[in-house]
């Protein structure tokens, strides 16, 4: 009989599942709270159905054609989430396709959502996405702005709020990214107390590669993992 040797992929993905069980542990938390997302930019189909078959049951996709002409090959129904930058005149492409869009960052896109959404009769769930670290040349709602946006949010009957999502801030310090995601989960506290629609609000997504284990001790519930799970990127 032959033994089946695993990919780095199958491997990549046991062990981040270990390390997000064991960061819940010792935050106290259930690890069941929190999902590991599979981010699939760059990546081939054939490596993301190796994580879909290792047990991982959501995909965070960051460009809308590259996701457009990969879906279909995706094994089972994986669960999709938007999270990278969205064009409103992009959206009618993606919304019957994904969950979830995370990277909700202007009332524009909010507005141009909401109006495709209701054109397929389907309810959205989105996050806010937030600017932490108040950076100059980076998309997403400021810490000072986004308690305002998500009460605005109200009004969309097409869309339902259901936390917030953040990068951070790319090179940041290990003390400094614990900072804002603490930061996250004090404005996700705020947002629910504001919002009267708040049983929903329950979603923090925080955490890639380099600091997932770091986000769930400070409350994330989806951490987002590319390169920790698939290899280095190689962009063309
Ligand atoms: C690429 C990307 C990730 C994953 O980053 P890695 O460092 O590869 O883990 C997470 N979130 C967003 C929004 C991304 O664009």
């Amino acid at each position: 009989m032959q033994e089946k040797l695993l990919t780095d992929t199958e491997i990549n993905y046991k062990e981040i599942k270990e390390k997000i069980t064991e960061a819940a542990k010792s935050a106290g938390r259930d690890p069941e709270d929190i999902r590991l997302m599979a981010v699939t930019k760059t990546v081939a189909t054939e490596k993301i159905n190796i994580a879909i078959n290792s047990g991982c049951d959501l995909l965070g996709e960051n460009r809308v054609q590259e996701f457009l002409e990969k879906y279909e090959s995706y094994d089972k129904n994986a669960e999709v989430h938007f999270i990278g930058s969205l064009q409103t005149n992009k959206a009618k492409y993606i919304v019957d396709k994904v969950s979830m869009i995370e990277s909700v960052d202007s009332i524009k896109l909010a507005e141009e959502i909401e109006k495709r959404c209701e054109k397929i009769d389907k309810i959205m769930d989105i996050l806010l996405e937030v600017n932490i670290a108040n950076e100059e040349n980076k998309g997403g709602f400021s810490p000072e702005e986004v308690v305002g946006i998500s009460e605005k949010i109200n009004d969309f009957p097409h869309l339902r709020l259901r936390g917030l999502m953040t990068i951070g801030r790319f090179g940041a310090e290990i003390e400094e990214t614990r900072q804002y995601f603490k930061k996250m989960r004090h404005l996700l506290v705020d947002i629910k107390s504001k919002n009267r629609d708040n049983i929903y609000i329950n979603i923090l997504s925080m955490g890639m590669s380099g600091d997932y284990e770091l986000a769930v001790s400070e409350g994330a519930t989806i951490v987002r993992v590319g390169q920790g799970l698939f290899g280095a990127r190689k962009y063309v």
